[in-house]
């Protein structure tokens, strides 16, 4: 058994086979072979290497009988490769002396000479190591293994434990067979987290190397409240854990009685509990949930999740979905926010240094009307049918929102010339989500019908912490004094304007933080749909004066672990059926 510790970003807790995916997304069979079945092994690469050489041989004619002889020496290089004493003298010294399967040999070599051969900053011997790779993938699918991304193909439960996730990654997962997953690397406020919580998938990210200590057939324990991760589990803790999941199933199905309730205090004041969606088919468990509404709709995973373009049509379908699903409820609109950690299978930006200080967001979709124009022209078509309201994310200058606004305008006038269906009085709201647009927020309020905050980024602006990297993970903190100022100010000036503020960042999905939100002024949240019912059940177990004590004892604090602990100390004595472990 072993226990490795790293971030809890989703909760729950999953157990089950682990599949381990290295870099290029596939099976590493990392099995000791049997003295006795060294020679046998030994064999079985031979067998690889003559039909990986085989084809190679093929490929090299075919290629230069068609595009003459250079274009088929690239094989040829291939071939060399594949022949390189050095490279079979280590191969076997591995599987002789180190008991290793060819497979686990070969992929574990082959993949160092590739990421040399990247590290040396040249773009032809970059070039190399695809080929490198290239070989590494045919040796392995003649040794058995599947070498193409086997997350598609998947057929029976798993734990899939990877270096890293991209957010599309992510979103695509097999719901129906993955039931939870683990990553050497990432933070706990980036899109992979976010799509974890969507999915409701326990996770724990930001482990560091761990993938060369999993063996073939392990099994493993997700715990995405603790973020622990436990390999090959002993049958006590496999009992303990067992009996968590019975107490917390108990707790879910006592939460789903408070559906169709309101999130009131028991002293009556009334707040708005919506959920963040990222794709329209998670409509389902919001009303599940008992969502009052969606209160952020990420809509580049209509990008994220396609290697096609979505055309204004697939925009508009997508839209229209969740806008009739939702019967007359709110829906916010978020306009794309792509680029940093969201991008997808066509980069739209070159590469930067700082992608979450460059072209991302508005920015760039005030960069790309082609991009840009589509989208508000579905929004304000699909806006027909419900009541849908458009909010523009990571807005730090009035001049972003006033091209903003002013294409939405012009969209209207367009449509209106053709003669097609649309709002146009549509409600116009922006994400708080910089420093700057706080405080600025004076201005803002007064071009704008609603605001909500974004802690997500908002946290990483304020404390310069990039939310998903795990080096840094300690100091990205909600609860930091300097945010909850923010917040503060934020309440403080759309409530002297009566512009409606919500909070749709992850920080209100935390029952003890959405009491300091509550006795902070805060009247409306939207949150992951999973989320909503251990926070109503929060809200309706105090009244605002006890929440209101809370956020003044908590401002008083100097950090956000001190704060946390506080708050984690009340939710205890005013909840006690929502701390489970
Ligand atoms: C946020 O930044 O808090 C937010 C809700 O947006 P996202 O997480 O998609 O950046
Ligand atoms: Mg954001």
């Amino acid at each position: 058994m072993l226990e490795l510790h790293g971030i809890p970003v989703s909760p729950g807790v999953a157990i089950g086979p682990a599949l381990v995916l290295n870099r290029e997304g596939y099976r590493i069979p990392h099995f000791q072979i049997a003295p006795e079945g060294v020679d046998e092994e030994i064999s079985r690469l031979r067998v690889a290497v003559d039909e990986v050489s085989r084809a190679l041989e093929a490929s090299r004619l075919e290629t230069a009988a068609i595009a003459g002889d250079s274009t088929g020496e690239i094989f040829a290089a291939q071939l060399q490769m594949l022949h390189d004493p050095r490279l079979h003298a280590e191969l076997q010294r591995r599987i002789r002396q180190g008991g290793q399967s060819a497979a686990y040999a070969v992929s574990q070599v082959l993949h160092r000479y590739a990421s040399d051969l990247r590290r040396l900053d040249n773009s032809l011997l970059a070039q190399r190591a695809d080929d490198v790779v290239d070989i590494e993938q045919q040796l392995l699918h003649h040794l058995g293994v599947v070498t193409r991304r086997p997350l598609t193909e998947l057929t029976d439960p798993v734990i899939v434990l990877t270096h890293n996730l991209t957010p599309s990654e992510t979103a695509n997962l097999d719901r129906r067979y993955v039931r939870g997953f683990c990553t050497e690397i990432g933070g706990p406020g980036g899109h992979m987290a976010i799509v974890a919580k969507g999915l409701e998938l326990p996770a724990v990210v930001g482990i560091g190397e761990f993938l060369e200590s999993v063996g073939g057939a392990t099994t493993v324990i997700v715990d995405g409240d603790r973020g622990i991760v436990i390999l090959d589990p002993d049958n006590d803790t496999l009992q303990r854990y067992e009996e968590g999941r019975q107490r917390r199933q108990h707790l879910a199905l006592r939460l789903a009685e408070l559906r169709d309730l309101p999130a009131t205090t028991v002293d009556d004041v009334a707040l708005s509990l919506n959920a963040n969606i990222e794709f329209p088919h998670e409509v389902g468990a919001c009303l599940e949930h008992g969502a009052g509404g969606i209160g952020l709709y990420r809509t580049e995973f209509l990008y994220l999740s396609s290697d096609e373009e979505p055309s204004e049509q697939d925009h508009y379908l997508a839209y229209r979905e969740v806008v009739e699903a939702m019967q007359g409820r709110p829906v916010v609109i978020r306009t794309l926010d792509l680029g940093a950690d969201k991008m997808g299978s066509r980069p739209l930006t070159e590469p930067e240094p700082n992608p979450f200080l460059g072209l991302r967001s508005i920015r760039l979709s005030l960069k790309h009307p082609e991009l840009f124009r589509p989208q508000l022209r579905a929004l304000l078509r699909a806006a027909v049918h419900g009541d849908v309201r458009v909010m523009f994310p990571l807005i730090t200058t009035l001049s972003e929102l006033r091209q903003a606004k002013m294409l939405i305008n012009t969209i209207a006038e367009d449509l209106a010339e053709q003669g097609i269906a649309h709002r146009r009085d549509i409600p116009i709201g922006m994400m708080v989500e910089v420093p700057a647009a706080v405080l600025m927020l004076d201005r803002f309020v007064k071009e704008v019908d609603f605001l909500s905050i974004g802690t997500n980024d908002l946290v990483q602006y304020t404390l310069a912490v990039d939310r998903s990297n795990e080096c840094v993970a300690d100091l990205y903190q909600s609860s930091d004094p300097a945010v909850l100022r923010l917040i503060a100010r934020c309440v403080e000036v759309a409530g002297q304007a009566g512009v409606p503020l919500s909070i749709c960042g992850e920080m209100g999905s935390n029952p003890a933080r959405s009491l300091l939100l509550v006795g902070m002024g805060v009247r409306s949240m939207s949150l992951p749909p999973n989320a909503l019912p251990k926070v109503k059940k929060a809200i309706r177990s105090v009244s605002l004066q006890q929440c209101e004590k809370i956020a003044a004892r908590a401002m008083t604090l100097e950090a956000a672990r001190d704060i946390d602990l506080y708050l984690l100390e009340r939710l205890g004595k005013f909840v006690p059926e929502l701390i489970v472990s």
